[in-house]
């Protein structure tokens, strides 16, 4: 299992310039996820009435950041993290291991209730306990493109 404690991401001038993983630690993006393929609609009007998701917006440093790199780079990132951090069937930290700022993929996935297992079984019913399926891992990059689309 391919895991990244928190301590390693938590670096937020490290993960603002983009070092956040090594050229070569990228997957080629596999889709570049076509969020129009799917209707979020209802699970965006669901979070727009969450006092605690709805607090989530992208910041200055954060819309400079997605308009340097490009959403299909922002998407191969948000792909790798969900990899990484929220796929696997066991995750020790599960809960605490996304954080609240840093790369607009964390601010995405706490305003999407994509942030951890917990969240994203009772948010979008993909129960904990077992890997997520890359349909599933599509969907939830997808989600978190459509929101940071909207912010930019
Ligand atoms: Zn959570």
């Amino acid at each position: 299992m391919i895991y990244i404690k928190d301590d390693d991401m938590l670096n937020g001038k490290r993960l603002v310039e983009g070092n956040l993983f090594g050229e070569d630690d990228f997957e080629p993006c596999r889709q570049c996820v076509d969020t129009g393929k799917y209707d979020f609609s209802d699970v965006m009007a669901r979070l727009a009435k969450s006092d605690f998701r709805k607090r989530f917006r992208l910041n200055a440093a954060n819309v400079d950041y997605v308009k340097e790199k490009g959403l299909p780079t922002i998407c191969i990132h948000a792909a790798d993290i969900i990899r990484k951090r929220l796929a696997p069937a066991v995750i020790p930290n599960d809960g605490k291991q996304t954080p609240m700022r840093g790369h607009p993929v964390f601010v995405a996935q706490h305003a999407t209730g994509c942030c951890c297992r917990g969240c994203l079984s009772r948010w979008h019913g993909i129960p904990a306990g077992r890997r997520l399926t890359d349909v599933e891992q599509e969907y939830v990059v997808a989600l978190l493109m459509a929101w940071i689309e909207k912010q930019i």
